[in-house]
């Protein structure tokens, strides 16, 4: 099976409204499953028209562990408080031991470290659920969303990426389109790392042009190929000149350039991809998959 990942570097460039399009297309000559990786705020499903209480199954998740207090081994000395650096542990002066905020803790394990009282434990605790549904286009997606105020989100990614690879082997899927999580951080990190090819989303603005690069230079480490698609190409087509200048400079494919067309938040609105609500745009992602299919 081979994996084509979509990411932006920065959000709000429309990475899983172009992600659903290309689903839907490729999945009308391929057998594909499409892996919603944006556990922080997924919305592949909702885009392709499948609500959440539409998903065939949710399971939760526990990836993380909270520090908690065994009171009778506390000897009260007050290690504990001062290692950790994300101020999750206060002092209890009534009864002289400490207090563990879950949401503050990270879990990084510091505290139990010091504790010579062995009075520390590490719980597992769910952060998050992974699911899956059918979409109306005939092919399943995978989708993994984290609980509000729980971190993690790498962990997540790498579970909704084996449970996605799992159902992908019973059907017999030859493509799993992976849409990444914003940003070059850890999610995206366990998003991309085992991608056959990256499809980096970005837009004619200065802060998309930087995280653009450093979404690049992600791939590169990894030693993955990339293109870029260049959307809303046309607010600003200066800078548009520029990015392309970059990309030949650097031998780096323009997958497409597309246009800024009202019409791509109509066919949010109606939880439609835009190949569907206007079907002009099927050339257009036609197009960035023919170059993307060339090089896998
Ligand atoms: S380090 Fe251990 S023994 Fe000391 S106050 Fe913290 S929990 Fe209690
Ligand atoms: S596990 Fe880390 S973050 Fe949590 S309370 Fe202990 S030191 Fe603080």
């Amino acid at each position: 099976m081979k994996k084509i990942a979509i990411l932006s570097g920065k959000g709000g460039v429309g990475k899983s409204s172009i992600a659903a399009s290309l689903a839907v297309m490729l999945a009308r000559n391929k057998k594909i499953i499409a892996v919603d990786c944006d556990v922080d705020a997924s919305n592949l499903a909702l885009v392709l028209g499948l609500k959440a209480d539409a998903f065939e199954s949710w399971q939760p998740v526990q990836t993380s562990e909270k520090a908690a207090l065994i009171p009778e081994k506390c000897t009260h000395c007050g290690k504990c408080k001062s290692v950790c650096n994300f101020g999750a542990i206060t002092w209890d002066e009534k009864k002289g031991e400490p207090i563990f905020n879950e949401l503050l803790c990270e879990g990084c394990g510091a505290c139990q470290l010091v504790c010579d009282a062995d009075a520390i434990e590490l719980k597992k605790v769910e952060n998050a659920k992974v699911g899956f549904g059918r979409t109306k286009y005939g092919f399943y997606i995978v989708s993994g969303q984290l609980n509000m105020g729980e971190a993690g989100s790498g962990k997540i990614v790498s579970v909704v990426k084996e449970q996605a690879y799992e159902l992908a082997k019973k059907e017999g899927v030859e493509i799993a389109l992976i849409d990444s999580a914003a940003g070059i951080g850890c999610p995206v990190i366990a998003s991309v790392r085992d991608a056959d090819y990256g499809i980096v989303v970005t837009e004619p603005t200065p802060p998309a042009f930087s995280d653009m690069k450093r979404a690049l230079s992600v791939l590169d480490h990894f030693g993955i190929k990339y293109g870029i698609v260049i959307n809303r190409y046309d607010i600003n087509k200066e800078l548009t000149e520029k990015m392309e200048k970059f990309a030949n400079a650097h031998d780096i494919p323009v997958l497409e350039k597309i246009v800024y067309d009202k019409k791509f938040v109509d066919a949010l609105v109606n939880l439609t991809p835009i190949v569907t609500y206007d079907k002009k745009y099927e050339k257009i992602f036609s197009n960035i998959l023919a170059k993307v299919i060339d090089h896998l």
